[in-house]
């Protein structure tokens, strides 16, 4: 039940529950709102499956899904498609198949104590950084050296493209204008997603549409990240970024994703 709010919950954990949920969300509804996709939209769709094949950390059959979307993708993404064809590949149709993305959103560190509150956009931030870490990853192996550059403009052209909440894509959007071209490598690509996240935080804290029972903080907090904050002579928090950095980077790590509750 996607309101029971009796799961245990580990906030020190990123759960695979909230990043296939953000996919099925994201693939199954917000890209379905649009009948047919050509032109910057389509190239969108096809940059987020690409970096999705590549980054996310999928389990086998889920991988399997994700690559056959791509090269569905790769033959079309300079012509015009329906929604439609893109479903039956998203379902497996033609392989008839078992769908392996599954068929509706089960949240659990994005769960809300109300449903109004967190479910997708909190998977949408935590697919996000996973994504920019796992990149990193990858670079730091010799496979792109500028992976995570790669996803923040993916993800910029999803939000731009896709993400239904309005407000949120126009801020997100002005954000990127202003600072992502200084962004060089994929360390600084990590921070950059986590400054900005932090900064929607600040502007949303105190807000109607902040869940009173997860207020909106700078993070991570002391509890999570005792070296992460830094609090100066005149009072002033400062961040330690040589430790924010390696703890984003286990924090989004794979061996912290948990298989709690999935279906
Ligand atoms: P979220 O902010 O969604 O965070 C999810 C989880 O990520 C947290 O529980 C925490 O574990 C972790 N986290 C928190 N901060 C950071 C950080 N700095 N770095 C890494 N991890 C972190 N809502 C609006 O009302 N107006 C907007 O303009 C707006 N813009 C948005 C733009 C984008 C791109 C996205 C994805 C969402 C936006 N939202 C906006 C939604 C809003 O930011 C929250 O996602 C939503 O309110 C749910 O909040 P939450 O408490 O679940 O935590």
């Amino acid at each position: 039940d996607p309101t029971d709010v009796t799961k245990t919950v580990d906030r020190s954990k990123v759960y695979m529950a909230d990043l296939e949920s953000a996919l099925h969300y994201s693939l199954r509804v917000e890209v379905a709102r649009f009948t047919t996709l050509e032109g910057d939209r389509l190239k969108a769709l096809y940059g987020y499956v690409n970096v999705l094949r590549k980054f996310f950390p999928a389990r086998p059959y889920l991988r399997t899904l994700l690559n056959t979307l791509y090269s569905w993708l790769r033959l079309r993404w300079k012509t015009k498609i329906s929604y439609k064809d893109f479903e039956d590949v998203l379902d497996n149709k033609k392989q008839s198949q078992k769908a392996v993305l599954s068929s509706d959103v089960n949240y659990v560190g994005c769960q809300g104590s109300k449903s109004e509150y967190r479910g997708f956009p909190c998977s949408v931030w935590t697919l996000f950084h996973t994504l920019t870490v796992q990149a990193s990853e990858a670079a730091a192996q010799g496979r792109g050296k500028l992976a995570a550059k790669e996803v923040l403009y993916t993800m910029r052209n999803y939000v731009s493209q896709f993400f239904g909440c309005e407000e949120c894509a126009t801020h997100f959007e002005s954000m990127a204008a202003e600072s992502i071209v200084l962004v060089r490598n994929s360390d600084e690509a990590i921070l950059w997603l986590w400054s900005r996240h932090n900064q929607v935080n600040k502007r949303l804290a105190g807000a109607e549409s902040e869940d009173p029972k997860f207020p909106k903080v700078q993070w991570p907090t002391p509890e999570f990240c005792p070296l992460c904050q830094v609090t100066q002579e005149d009072g002033t928090v400062t961040w330690d970024l040589t430790s924010v950095l390696p703890f984003l980077k286990t924090h989004f790590s794979k061996n912290n994703i948990a298989l709690d509750y999935l279906v």
